[in-house]
């Protein structure tokens, strides 16, 4: 190991010796714990993807090799993450307050029969980098991307305080991208699903078989969200709307009634759709 990386590989082990993994990983989760945020937004600029997810250092391109150097090369451990950010920090986290995306394409099934296999790897592979870059972008923490879905978390620490009304724009954002409010229509169409509530987040797992995750009912509510809207919806629960202080008049109201629970669930609705013209508007002369 070079001299650079030990020196930063020994700063790190110091800081796990401060206090209870616990305690350090909820000061992570929630902001206390600066040098993170400040990693992930100067590595974000550094080419080129796949990054770890969690320090957004790039493990292709010209950035790569610098990266190797100061000892954030690809884990063994899961190779979605830097050495010095999975393999380092101990297993544990905290239970902290977050906002979380989900996204499901719509129709993948039917999709994946009326296409050549290739070609719907495609299309797939084409929805999974629209969301990397976008999420990445907003300072999200893309949990997975499997199948059709992807599972992005907005945490404190790393999106700051505003992280419910930044999760909802970025929805929105998804949706925009995938071409909900195009005249002709979206390339891939898809559904998402916010919400905020109190989840563990953290590093779980043992030797050779660590990830980093996100536990509770509350990922479980973002779920069901996301796989009850229909393409170009955003289903947002009320959680999320009020912890993003917007005013919630111009979204429609629905009463889901979610699998598993007990009491129906008010969510507001958020489409991305073309604008029409409404019949009867003055047409300018
Ligand atoms: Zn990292």
């Amino acid at each position: 190991m070079n001299p650079i990386a030990r020196l930063i590989k020994k700063q790190e082990e110091e800081f796990w010796k401060q206090s209870s993994p616990e305690e350090l990983w909820r000061r992570i989760l929630t902001g206390q714990e600066p040098q993170l945020v400040w990693g992930r937004h100067f590595f974000k600029h550094i080419p080129t993807d796949p990054r770890c997810k969690l320090c957004n250092a790039p493990f292709q391109g010209i950035g790569a090799p610098l990266m190797r150097l100061i000892g954030k090369g690809k884990s063994k451990l899961n190779p979605r993450f830097c050495q010095s950010c999975l393999d380092v920090s101990p297993v544990g986290g905290a239970e902290i307050e977050l906002s979380m995306v989900f996204a499901d394409v719509r129709g993948s099934t039917a999709l994946a029969e009326k296409m050549d296999p290739m070609e719907f790897s495609r299309l797939i592979d084409r929805f999974y980098s629209t969301a990397t870059k976008l999420f990445i972008q907003t300072d999200g923490l893309i949990d997975r991307l499997i199948g059709d879905q992807v599972i992005v978390l907005y945490l404190p620490g790393l999106a700051g305080p505003n992280h419910a009304a930044i999760a909802i724009e970025s929805a929105k954002e998804l949706l925009r991208a995938t071409g909900h409010a195009r005249p002709e229509g979206p390339w891939i169409r898809v559904g998402a699903g916010v919400h905020t509530g109190r989840a563990f987040v953290g590093k779980v797992g043992q030797e050779g078989v660590t990830d980093f995750t996100v536990l509770g009912d509350a990922p479980n509510v973002a779920a069901r969200l996301s796989s009850s809207a229909q393409a170009g919806e955003i289903l947002v629960s009320e959680a999320a709307v009020a912890a993003a202080h917007i005013v919630a008049d111009s979204l429609g109201m629905r009463t889901l009634a979610l699998k598993g629970r007990r009491e129906a669930m008010k969510v507001w609705v958020e489409r991305i759709a073309p604008i029409v013209d409404s019949p009867g508007r003055a047409t300018p002369e």
